[in-house]
């Protein structure tokens, strides 16, 4: 279960000064120049002194075009995903709406994963549809089908790599040669994978899309959305509408996120070592169907996993045969908390049929009703296996 390029937290990634955990804790974070604090002060402030009426300013002026702390995580963000500029914003939700409305116009069409993140697919369908964009559903997994739903109005296409909850793989480098062949932006929603582990606009990706609120945040305790991207050009027509359409996180969120990324390359190392020992128990026990998680060599996607990804992630899902059984288990776990969202220090466990993608079900995106979602978390795996052997034994 291990391949050749395993995670190296300290490996510089292309073209950039220093290694990823570094970045991850001094990009965007020098010692304040005043107080020489050092980590970002919070500046809860809303408008900044300026120098003359239309004169020189201090860089900021008003805090929806730019906050000191917010500009420190964008940067740190943009670092991390080796790209030319990140934006932030109140969620990961807010963060897609503004992205689609600054590159889409009524009539615009979208391809979209066929198994995509149920807030995502609303906002597309419900929201963007209403405003006269259309979309056709595409399994990621085949490249060539991604490339085929590609119509003359085809704006962009959107990927989620690894999917939720079955986990399965999009070969970035593929459909973004592909996309870019029909003039098609490609933007890449790393939630999941986090930079730590793939970094999207290295292998071809116009545009990333994170929720902070998961991984990035990393403890469960704010909600929060970026846009990283590779051109100057969207970069400045993105910062524009996110100042026009305002829909941009406080100080205090940003404050916290960025505490968050500070221990992103050590997080994702221990999520991914606990995820693959809960998966070596998964498929050795009984009661388990089938097991998802792309380190598996039998995985559909594991070998473009393996190329794209330093490690798997700490996403894993199984089936157990039927609803019943699978809506024990959730219940009887105790570390392993029953509830919704992930990438957080503490283990959550869900049943996706009737959770997070209850709103899914009857349509194309339904997923098993015995499939059990874990998001791994960074506890002693020890307790972590123990738990679930025991929510799974009775
Ligand atoms: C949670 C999530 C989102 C939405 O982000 P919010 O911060 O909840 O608005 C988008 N994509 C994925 C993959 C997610 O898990």
């Amino acid at each position: 279960m291990s391949h050749p390029s395993a995670m190296d937290p300290d490996a510089p990634a292309a073209g950039s000064p220093a290694g990823f955990a570094t970045r991850a804790i001094h990009a965007g974070q020098e010692p304040d120049p005043r107080t020489g604090a050092v980590v970002p002060p919070v500046y809860q402030v809303s408008t900044f002194k300026q120098d003359g009426v239309g004169g020189l300013r201090s860089g900021y002026e008003y805090a929806r075009s730019g906050n000191p702390t917010r500009t420190a995580l964008e940067e740190c963000l943009a670092s991390l995903e080796c790209g030319e500029r990140a934006l932030a914003f109140a969620s990961g939700l807010a963060a897609e709406d503004t992205l689609l409305r600054t590159v889409l116009a009524p009539g615009s069409h979208i391809v979209v994963p066929d198994d995509a993140y149920g807030g995502s697919y609303r906002l597309f369908a419900r929201v963007l549809g209403r405003w006269g964009v259309s979309l056709t559903t595409a399994p990621m997994g085949d490249p060539a089908a991604v490339v085929g739903a590609i119509q003359a109005n085809t704006r962009l296409v959107w990927l989620e790599t690894p999917t939720n909850p079955l986990l399965r793989i999009a070969d970035i480098a593929a459909i973004a040669e592909g996309a870019h062949a029909r003039d098609c932006l490609v933007v890449v929603d790393n939630t999941f994978a986090s930079p730590a582990l793939q970094q999207p606009l290295t292998l071809g990706a116009d545009v990333v899309v994170h929720s902070t609120t998961k991984y990035l945040g990393g403890h469960s305790d704010v909600i929060g959305g970026a846009l990283v991207v590779r051109d100057g050009r969207l970069a400045d027509d993105l910062a524009f509408h996110q100042n026009a359409m305002g829909a941009v996180p406080g100080p205090w969120d940003c404050w916290l996120v960025l505490r968050g990324v500070r221990t992103l390359a050590v997080r994702m190392a221990r999520h991914c070592a606990n995820a693959r020992q809960i998966v070596q128990l998964l498929a050795s026990h009984p009661r388990v169907r089938e097991v998802h998680w792309p380190g598996l060599p039998e995985h559909p996607g594991h070998a473009v996993a393996a190329r794209q990804m330093r490690d798997f992630g700490g996403m894993v899902s199984f089936t157990v045969g039927d609803q019943p059984t699978a809506l024990a288990v959730c219940e009887r776990t105790r570390l392993f908390t029953l509830g919704e969202s992930l990438g957080g220090v503490e283990s959550l466990i869900e049943l996706p049929a009737l959770m997070t993608h209850a709103s899914v079900s009857g349509s194309a995106l339904a997923v098993p009703p015995d499939l059990i979602r874990l998001s791994v978390g960074i506890e002693d795996v020890a307790d972590l296996e123990a738990d679930l052997r025991q929510a799974l034994d009775r």
